[in-house]
């Protein structure tokens, strides 16, 4: 089939969706690829810190700007996707008070509100911690929630004329002197073929940024640093808990809905596909987390999952924590002599509003239109809601509830349902709370099947479906594989087995 757009975008993350909807605000008619599903990338698998800046004020203040400003502006555009929680950097006594002192002046330097507080202060506030901490100092971090904000953005672009092609990956490029002439691109479930034409094109393709270039025989500099994250099956702090060090390993616990994420790690890798979490990751992190809160030590763990980070690599450092976590934006007309190409790749789920204005800035300059920028003053649709349980504990007991973990209701899942463009089960599980709570869908998932079945919208043997979802729900599983998980395990192979014969 053969398409034609103004401007063609290349990745749904949090870059891509940002950048569709700030261009469709800005009357521009835009069409937004993506291999997957939106979010299948990094905006899909992090760890949903909302960050005041607060952890790059020592090692990168440039970046800890970028992101204490545009905490502010998300706080009142996006209200209903952040959790405002609030933020300790915890100094134990190994840590000393140098680094602390250094980092109270980088936050003051940065523009970062800081406020210490004494070990008895931070006690009380937080219970959890270690009654061996030194201090804590108090910023405005959070917790963010990166599925209600990149389908909010996809949402309000596709209002605004927006359009989007899912589980749509782009597999050459055909080029014509100066510039890239046709996109060819395939339905990697239907095996539909696109050629598609566009004025320019931005590749927001986050880690990916490097392979897709090479298509147009470009190259740009990326560090692939996978990062190994473990969610506990509680919420174990009301607050962000941050090591007051300099960036390592399981340095970090952010509050998510009902339950906590532990992270984070950071080695390198060349290939941005195949990855997984090891036993020596999940080790490091628990023994290094309960440094700060003792009771992880005998925690119960649901998940591990990991990401990897889009990390854009102006020359070789040693550490990758070493390499800037701003952003790049990249005119291959001035820099390889391609007009109609954009590399736009780096930066932070947090800062994904104001690389999407950069971008789009950039593009409206190459066009000669004057048009804009809104994004930092127009809400999100949603913005009026309350933020995630909240919102859930408002309707609790209104309406049939299919995920018991998550308070998921199931009109939400009709709702999601009715949009009609959803393609597989893991779609459907991407725009609701489904199966990302305790029982990590062991107990929701077939209730879910048994709708799709009701309402004919079940593509293939249910059975099949149901397999598919236990192997993907298996490689988060496995690595947290001990004492209580294994029963919980045992049970789901008991129902599994039992009830649908698999
Ligand atoms: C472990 C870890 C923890 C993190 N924690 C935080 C945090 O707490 N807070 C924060 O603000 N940031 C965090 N980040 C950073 C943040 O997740 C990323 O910077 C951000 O999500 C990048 O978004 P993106 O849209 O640029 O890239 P991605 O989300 O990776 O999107 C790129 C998309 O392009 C698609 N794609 C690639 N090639 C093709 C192709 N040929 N055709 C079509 N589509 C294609 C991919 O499928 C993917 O969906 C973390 C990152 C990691 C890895």
């Amino acid at each position: 089939m053969k398409l034609q757009t103004e401007i063609l975008i290349i990745g749904g993350g949090a870059t891509g969706a940002g950048i569709l909807r700030d261009l469709s605000l800005r009357g521009i008619p835009s069409l937004l690829i993506e291999k997957g599903d939106f979010l299948s990338g990094a905006s899909g698998r992090n760890h949903g810190l909302f960050h005041s800046g607060g952890r790059y004020v020592v090692s990168d203040p440039e970046a800890a700007r970028e992101c204490i400003a545009e905490n502010r502006i998300l706080r009142k555009i996006a209200p209903h996707c952040i959790e405002e929680t609030d933020g300790f950097f915890v100094s134990l006594p190994e840590d000393g008070p140098d680094f602390r002192d250094r980092f109270i002046q980088a936050c003051k330097d940065a523009n970062v509100p800081a406020h210490l507080l004494s070990r008895d202060e931070a006690l009380s506030l937080e219970p959890g911690l270690t009654p061996t901490l030194l201090s804590a100092v108090k910023v405005p971090d959070g917790a963010i929630d990166p599925f209600e904000l990149v389908l909010s953005n996809a949402k309000d672009a596709e209002t605004y004329g927006g359009k989007f092609l899912l589980h749509t990956g782009v597999t050459s490029l055909l080029m014509e002197e100066n510039k890239v002439k046709t996109v060819l691109a395939k339905d990697l479930l239907h095996g539909e073929e696109y050629q598609i034409e566009a004025s320019h094109i931005i590749n927001a393709t986050g880690a990916w940024a490097d392979e897709f270039l090479k298509l147009a025989g470009l190259r740009v500099a990326m560090a692939l640093s996978k990062g190994s994250m473990l969610i506990t099956n509680q919420r174990l702090t009301h607050r962000v808990i941050n090591r007051c060090r300099p960036p390592s390993d399981g340095d970090i616990i952010v509050p998510n809905h009902t339950v906590s994420i532990l992270g984070t790690t950071s080695v390198r890798l060349e290939d941005a596909e195949n990855f997984e979490v090891t036993p020596q990751e999940v080790s490091r992190l628990i023994r290094e987390t309960s440094r700060m809160i003792p009771a992880i030590e005998e925690a119960r763990f649901i998940r591990a999952y990991a990401g990897i980070r889009p990390l854009f690599q102006s020359e070789e450092k040693g550490d990758d924590r070493a390499i800037s976590r701003g952003f790049v934006l990249i005119d291959h007309g001035k820099k390889d002599g391609i007009k109609n190409l954009i590399t736009i790749t780096g930066g932070k789920l947090v800062t994904y509003r104001l690389m999407a204005e950069k971008t789009s800035d950039l593009l409206c300059q190459k066009m000669g239109i004057h048009a804009p920028c809104s994004t930092h003053l127009k809400p999100l649709p949603g913005a009026g809601k309350l933020s995630g349980l909240k919102d859930r504990l408002k309707t609790l007991g209104k309406s049939e509830t299919l995920c018991d973990c998550e308070l998921v209701r199931k009109e939400e899942v009709e709702e999601v349902l009715k949009e009609g463009k959803l393609k597989n089960l893991q779609d459907i599980l991407h725009r609701t709370r489904l199966a990302k709570g305790t029982c990590q869908g062991g107990f929701c998932v077939y209730r879910l099947l048994g709708i799709l079945n009701e309402s004919g919208l079940a593509e293939g043997d249910s059975n099949n479906i149901l397999k598919g979802f236990l192997e993907e729900r298996w490689k988060g599983i496995r690595p947290i594989l001990w004492g209580s998980a294994v029963k919980e395990e045992e049970l789901m192979e008991g129902i599994y087995k039992g009830l649908f014969n698999l």
